[in-house]
């Protein structure tokens, strides 16, 4: 079984970033209004996550570090569906088996809290703890003991950039929610509840919000909104794009389609823009893969979303031309 953890683990949790994906998907997953990171040399000495959502029960601690699914490897055939069926109820197992974890958590109501470890995922005593609320994280040398792992890894700094990009697409998609996050004991952001232009204009640049054209448009189950930078005004870094497709970040090549086009059709312009655009649709006719490596998304009328979006930003460009 821990073998299954550790191979599945490698699969997908790349580096620091993915393990911090995961833990803080749990967190938002778990109703935190608040999320407090901190990292020690770009994560791969420390990832901490200290939110203040439900909790965790007491005699759930211990599942929560476990593989949902505990089929036994018979054969290469099921190493290989281990590998590929992603993430889903085995992303704390997964990290838990490749570094040193302490799970504290504080259930609701409860009196006080408990707190695991598992090392390299062999778990200790359940012990009393003190937290006021929330659950507390601490993953301590990923990959340290897996050499083979361990050396795909960068420097401190690229592997930080890679924590901190992340930490800015979640950001992102829950503006009304607390983040602060801190390398090596020195902070790199603070952002506090707001709405989505503040957010942005925090993460982004308050050039990129003040001269950006906004989006809010909607037909049917379809709406987009959000900030997509006026290539016409100064200049916009190509680098700030971000797609959300039901509140999750993906990399689509539907929106950069869509904007091209708007843009030469209504501005009379081929540069490339920042965006920050958000596409709500039902969650049924989308399906995005979330393989915490490649975040893909498959519409499954993929030529009605793009005609939706054309005619969204062609109206949007539209408005503020005149
Ligand atoms: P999944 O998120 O797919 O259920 P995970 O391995 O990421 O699987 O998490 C296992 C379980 O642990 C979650 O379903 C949740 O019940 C619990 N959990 C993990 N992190 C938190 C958290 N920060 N707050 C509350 N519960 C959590
Ligand atoms: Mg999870």
């Amino acid at each position: 079984d821990q073998l299954v953890n550790q191979i599945a683990a490698g699969e997908v949790v790349e580096r620091p970033a993915n393990a911090l994906k995961e833990m803080l998907e749990n967190s938002l997953d778990a109703g935190s209004q608040s999320l407090h990171i901190e990292l020690l040399n770009g994560g791969t000495k420390l990832i901490k996550i200290v939110d203040d959502g439900c909790g965790i029960a007491r005699d759930e601690l211990p599942l929560a570090l476990h593989r949902h699914a505990t089929s036994k490897i018979a054969s290469f055939d099921d190493l290989q569906r281990v590998a590929t069926l992603g993430f889903r109820g085995e992303g704390l197992a997964s990290i838990a088996s490749v570094s040193r974890l302490t799970l504290t958590s504080r259930y609701q109501d409860a009196s006080h809290a408990w707190r695991v470890e598992a090392d390299h995922g062999h778990l200790g005593e359940i012990e009393p703890a003190a937290l006021s609320l929330g659950t507390t994280i601490e993953v301590h040398e990923l990959y340290h003991q897996l050499p083979a792992r361990r050396k795909f890894l960068k420097s401190d700094a690229t592997e930080f950039a890679h924590c901190a990009e992340m930490v800015k697409r979640l950001a992102l998609a829950n503006p009304g929610k607390q983040f602060t996050l801190l390398h090596n004991g020195r902070p790199q952001l603070r952002l506090a509840p707001g709405d989505l232009a503040r957010r942005a204009g925090e993460l982004l640049g308050e050039e990129f919000v003040s001269s950006g054209i906004a989006v809010n448009e909607g037909f049917g189950p379809l709406r987009l909104f959000g900030i997509t930078g006026n290539p016409t005004l100064g200049k916009s870094s190509r680098d700030a794009q971000y797609f959300f497709v039901n509140g999750r970040y993906v990399r689509d090549k539907v929106i950069q389609h869509a904007l091209r086009e708007a843009y030469r059709d209504v501005l009379h312009h081929d540069r490339h823009a920042a965006y920050c655009l958000f596409l709500e649709l039902d969650p049924e006719s989308v399906d995005v893969n979330v393989h915490p490596t490649k975040i893909e998304v498959r519409f499954r009328e993929s030529q009605a979303v793009y005609r939706f979006l054309l005619t969204s930003l062609t109206k949007a460009l539209s408005a503020t031309r005149a």
